[in-house]
Formats: structure tokens, C-alpha cells, sequence
């Protein structure tokens, strides 16, 4: 696999970066991921633009332009044959120096580094087919869930509990409401309405979860932006989850209790049809 960084397209085994950068020894970066399905990128800009702000909120510099992004994007699907699959985009801040909790001089290249990796079939995942089980733990993250960055630990040790029970993913509650899935956004159907959490600090911003509301709504389904407790949440007739690698997922039961009548509900196979056809045919 040929891997990007900094600029050069290195075989991964030749590809390095220094032990003093922030990303290694303080988790100091912010990171994108975007599938790749029939070789297209899956919104692309959505996860630039998003990029582009949390290396603002972290006061880092951007060390490319938009077209450099995707070219680079472009060449490493093209090398490694990626059909259907991701790349993962990472930005740290690098560090010239010593360790140290002030950042480094602003003249400090942050360092850039791309890969791609291969998921032949990712859009006939036949989990879509099944739909996850998830369970409930607390959510204790930092307080800037906006920011994408690469301190992943917490979600980590989530997805091993999830698993560890014999679940599929975890949801992480926050004084007694649901704020988003381990690596996901949340959202239950009820009447026939789509309700998930409305945008904040307490959650990340999904790139999936705006185009998804955006086809409901063209589509005239409902939709309410706001939070909802495990308990509405395991009442309610659907629920499902969006993120750039799984799409749109249904979610059959939570903490064992199954949701509606347990199996995939006809809103979540719907917008994952929606999404599917409509974000490969705005593919770049
Ligand atoms: N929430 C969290 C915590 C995530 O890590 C992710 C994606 O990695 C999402 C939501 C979904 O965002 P997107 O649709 O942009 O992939």
C-alpha cells in the first residue's frame, strides 16, 4: 500500500514520522474519514469543510489547499485500487522540539498524513440487513465533541464494553439523554418522525447526518432536532444510527430491549437507500 505524508507517497513500511510530533505523545491532531464507493469519494467537501474547522478551533495551521487534498485523496485511491473502501486523513501538529504542553513556534510544519484501506461490498454490508444492538453507557468525554480530533481512547473503551456484551456499538448518555454513538450520530423514528440530537458542542457534527436530514426532508419526512433519553429511545417504533463508513445503519435494540418489533424499520432502510444513491451520484 502506498501511504501519503508530508507531501510524498512512500510504500507504508518506508513511511515515518517524528516521536516528538504532538499527535503521537499528546493526541494534538484532527482527522477525517471518507468513503470511497465505485472509486468516488463519498462527500468529500462535507469533510474538508469540516476539517478546515477543527484545525481553527485547535488553532492549527492548514497546511493545504483544498485541491491538494484531493488530489492527493485522488492518487492514493487510483495506486492502491481502492474501489469501495476509506481514506483516513490525519493532521497533527507536529513538534520540532521538546515535549512540551505550550505549542511549538507558529512557523511548525504540522504533519500530514493520508492512507487508504480496502472494504470490497462496503455498501452491501449485511449488517444494514440485521441492524446493530446497542447499549448504553455514560458518556465521558471531553466537552468539545465538535472537534474531531484523534483522543479517541474513551469511545475505544466504549466499543470494547459494546462488544464485551455482545453488542454491536455503544450510545453514550449524558445526564440521562443520548449524545451520539461510539464513532456515529444517533436517531430514533416515532410517528413517523426522525428525532437525533440537535448540533452542539456535545456532539460531532456528521458530514452523513447532514446530508441524511437533508434527503428526509426533501423526501417531507419529519424531523425534530433535539436530545431524547435512553427510555424514549427504546419506545420508540425505529432507530438508527449515520456515520461516513457504515452509512446509514439500523439500530435494533437497546441494552437487550428491542426496538419496535426488532427488526430493520422501513425509515431507516429507506434513507439508507436515499443516502446510498444519492451521495455515489455526488461522488468526486
Ligand atoms: N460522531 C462521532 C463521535 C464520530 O466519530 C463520527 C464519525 O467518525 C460521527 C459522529 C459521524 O460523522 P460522519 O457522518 O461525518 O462520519
Amino acid at each position: 500500500r502506498t501511504v501519503y505524508v508530508n507531501g510524498d507517497y512512500l510504500p507504508e513500511d518506508q513511511a515515518k514520522v517524528s516521536v516528538f510530533d504532538r499527535g503521537f505523545v499528546m493526541a494534538d491532531g484532527v482527522y477525517e474519514v471518507t468513503s470511497v464507493l465505485g472509486g468516488k469519494l463519498i462527500d468529500f467537501g462535507g469533510h474538508l469543510a469540516r476539517l478546515k474547522r477543527s484545525l481553527e478551533a485547535l488553532q492549527m495551521r492548514n497546511p493545504l489547499s483544498d485541491d491538494d487534498y484531493l488530489a492527493a485523496h485522488r492518487r492514493l485511491v487510483a495506486e492502491n485500487g481502492v474501489t469501495d473502501g476509506m481514506v483516513y486523513l490525519q493532521v497533527t501538529r507536529g513538534n520540532p522540539g521538546d515535549r512540551d504542553f505550550a505549542f511549538p513556534p507558529e512557523d511548525t510544519v504540522p504533519t500530514v498524513v493520508m492512507f487508504t484501506q480496502n472494504k470490497p461490498g462496503l455498501a452491501d454490508n449485511p449488517a444494514a440487513k440485521t441492524g446493530w444492538k446497542v447499549i448504553t453507557t455514560e458518556d465521558l468525554r471531553w466537552a468539545r465533541r465538535d472537534i474531531k480530533t484523534v483522543q479517541l481512547l474513551f469511545p475505544s473503551l466504549a466499543k470494547m464494553e459494546a462488544k464485551s456484551k455482545g453488542a454491536d456499538d455503544a450510545w453514550l448518555v449524558e445526564e440521562g439523554k443520548v449524545t451520539e454513538g461510539t464513532s456515529n450520530n444517533a436517531y430514533i423514528v416515532k410517528g413517523g418522525t426522525i428525532i437525533t440530537r440537535e448540533l452542539s458542542s456535545d456532539i460531532l457534527h456528521g458530514i452523513t447526518r447532514a446530508a441524511v436530514l437533508r434527503f428526509a426532508r426533501e423526501a417531507q419526512m419529519k424531523v425534530e432536532e433535539r436530545s431524547f433519553t435512553v427510555a424514549e429511545a427504546q419506545e420508540a417504533d425505529e432507530a438508527f444510527i449515520t456515520s461516513a463508513s457504515a452509512f446509514v445503519m439500523p439500530v435494533v435494540s437497546i441494552d437487550g430491549a428491542a426496538i419496535g418489533d426488532g427488526t430493520v424499520g422501513p425509515v431507516a432502510r429507506r434513507l439508507r437507500e436515499i443516502y446510498l444513491e444519492e451521495s455515489v451520484k455526488a461522488g468526486v
